[in-house]
């Protein structure tokens, strides 16, 4: 086994470790939550990352997505492959600098587990509708002001996006170290599944105030009517 993941066996164990490499995670979203998780599953050995993001650096993403530099003119997507490359070249990084949309889920496809690192519903619900339709585990995170939730969604199994939040607004306030703290545990939830170590958040959320340092569990239903998962029988 490879030095670089000693302090890590004892906790996913060896069988754990060769999981993670033949792991492919879907990044959808390289901003401030996506840059924390796929650094840290970068540095846990995960076998592959796909990412993708349309964007390019902006001033105003600096004080939380660590990954890029003032003055930075190539995309967000390239940007993070180049970094993750230097924090761990065992780990095979596709990058795509694109926004994801109707016509290029497919991009995805390959991936082992989805991780919803977005900053907009519509993205979201887009990407909970292929993650529904493909059977796909799909870990989601969300960030705004001091709050924060996560949330593992097993089609099937487990409530969709859309069973949870249907129309919810989005907010563009954030700060590193909630983003860093809420990407951590999301980055955790995949890190989990993959390796089929502890208990991931399949049918309970994980919701976070910082403002008052409450961190709480709860259980979360499917919605029979749900116009994404309904049709899914319970597995
Ligand atoms: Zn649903």
């Amino acid at each position: 086994m490879n030095a670089r993941y000693g302090r890590q066996i004892p906790i996913v164990g060896a069988e754990g470790m060769e999981r993670l490499r033949g792991t492919t995670v879907g990044v959808v979203g390289c901003g401030g939550l996506g840059t924390t998780l796929a650094t840290s599953l970068a540095a846990a050995g995960i076998g592959g990352l796909v990412l993708i993001d349309g964007d390019r650096p902006e001033i105003t993403d600096l004080n939380r997505q660590f990954a890029y530099r003032e003055g930075t003119t190539s995309s967000k997507a390239h940007e993070l492959s180049r970094w993750l490359s230097s924090v761990n070249p065992q780990v095979a990084v596709e990058a795509h600098a694109e926004h994801l949309d109707a016509g290029n889920t497919g991009l995805l496809s390959g991936c082992d587990i989805l991780a919803d690192c977005l900053d907009n519903m519509r993205s979201r619900k887009l990407l909970n509708r292929f993650a529904v339709d493909s059977g796909k585990p799909l870990v989601h995170a969300g960030v705004s002001h001091l709050h924060g939730q996560v949330t593992v969604v097993i089609p099937g199994r487990t409530p969709c996006l859309e069973c949870l939040f249907g129309d919810t607004d989005d907010e563009d306030a954030s700060i590193s170290a909630a983003v860093m703290l809420i990407a951590s545990v999301e980055a955790m939830e995949v890190l989990k599944l993959a390796a089929g170590t502890g208990e991931p958040l399949a049918g309970r959320i994980l919701t976070v105030d910082l403002g008052g340092n409450a961190f709480d569990v709860t259980e979360v239903r499917r919605d029979p009517s749900c116009a994404v998962c309904g049709h899914l029988r319970d597995r």
